[in-house]
């Protein structure tokens, strides 16, 4: 099989190249985070770091669905930005969130109950801008881990009478990683205790140079109680977002990502979708990890029921048979069979995985007892 470069497999599963250079040592192989390793070696550092290695060849029936889906995509259009709040716990994603959400959504929808679906869109005077409200880094990396890179811009929130905290930089090191553009929220900007002078400092010491310094990372001062700078803020995301370009096919089979799902008693499997590209309908045949089902219902974040949605817009979906773990890929496939197919195949992956990881424990527990 193919090598792959020590430093591009850390970056791969955001952990620290020293980390794996570390983990190799114990292999025996002694290496450097310019050179390169076998498949086998690499796919042996990747479990050690609880993840999954998959061998290229497996792919292929999905990969042909994949095939089959784009052929069928076309009319690429702007899209809306997917954007991400993260930042050390305590510093204001919920409530940054919440006012967003509180300030532009419930002033222009009628009537709507507003539903956790794990994500909402906002219309702005630039544009729709979609936010993925499932703050912090846990649903972020397990989506990376799982390929699925649903973020395109990462808002990090930082307190003014705080500044930068561990949870700061892991939120930066996850960004970068992620080749994801950061916009600095600084929060609480209410209060008096504030030292923005010294976030700029520590934020320096990160190697965010502000605009406010010269640099180009964008930052603007919020308040998530007073709702001041959100409008501002709004607005620095849509620039962000008019400079990265974003575009995808708004015509055929939609393609995107799990963002939750969950088992409910009275309706069954209820999964929020993430639409990349093509436009999801209503009636769709839905491959969505390890399983599929036809779309039977359709609604937004505010409850209601639509019946199409296109790239960046998420929804709620009934008619899988089970809950897809968040993260997993969703593809809108026009072959029944083929679908069971991949989804078997799936299926039988993670049988697969699990055996492996119980032996490998048994392994670990015999030679702990020895
Ligand atoms: P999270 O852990 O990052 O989600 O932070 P929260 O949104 O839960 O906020 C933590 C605490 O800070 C809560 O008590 C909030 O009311 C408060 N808080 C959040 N934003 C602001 C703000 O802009 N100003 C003030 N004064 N308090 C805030
Ligand atoms: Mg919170």
């Amino acid at each position: 099989g193919e090598g792959i470069v020590v430093s591009d497999l850390a970056q791969k599963m955001a952990v620290k190249v020293r980390e794996v250079i570390k983990s190799l040592m114990k292999m025996g192989e002694m290496v450097r985070e310019g050179d390169i390793i076998d498949q086998t070696t690499a796919a042996l550092v990747i479990e050690e770091f609880g993840h999954n290695f998959i061998a290229v060849s497996d792919t292929q029936l999905e990969d042909d669905l994949q095939e089959a889906a784009t052929e069928k995509q076309g009319n690429v259009q702007t899209r809306p930005p997917v954007v991400t709040i993260m930042g050390h716990v305590d510093h204001g994603k919920t409530s940054l969130l919440d006012k967003i959400r509180e300030t532009k959504v419930a002033s222009g929808e009628a009537g709507g109950i507003t539903q956790h679906i794990g994500a909402y869109h906002v219309g702005t005077d630039r544009g729709v801008i979609t936010f993925l409200d499932t703050p912090g880094h846990a649903a972020f990396t397990a989506m990376r881990s799982r390929g699925a890179q649903a973020t395109d811009i990462v808002v990090i929130v930082v307190a003014a009478d705080d500044g930068v905290m561990p949870q700061t930089e892991e939120a930066i090191d996850h960004a970068r990683a992620a080749g994801t553009p950061i916009i600095i929220a600084m929060n609480k900007m209410d209060k008096d205790t504030t030292d923005p002078e010294r976030v700029l400092n520590e934020l320096s010491v990160k190697e965010i140079i502000t605009d406010a310094w010269g640099g180009d990372t964008s930052l603007v001062k919020v308040s998530a109680k007073t709702g001041m700078g959100i409008d501002e803020l709004l607005e620095t995301i849509s620039i962000q977002a008019e400079i990265m370009e974003l575009t995808a096919p708004v015509d055929g089979a939609a393609q995107g990502v799990v963002i939750e799902s969950r088992l409910d008693k009275g309706r069954g499997a209820v999964a929020s979708l993430l639409v990349k590209k093509g436009t999801l309908k209503q009636g769709d045949l839905v491959l969505a990890g390890e399983f599929y089902g036809k779309v039977r219902a359709m609604t937004d974040e505010n409850g209601e029921r639509i019946k199409s949605a296109g790239p960046s817009i998420p929804v709620e979906i009934l008619g899988l048979p089970d809950a897809p773990m968040a993260g997993s890929e969703f593809l809108v496939v026009s072959d029944e069979k083929k679908a069971r197919e991949v989804a078997d195949f799936r299926i039988a992956r993670e049988r697969e995985r699990l055996l492996e990881r119980q032996n490998k424990m048994r392994l670990e527990n015999m030679f702990a007892n020895m």
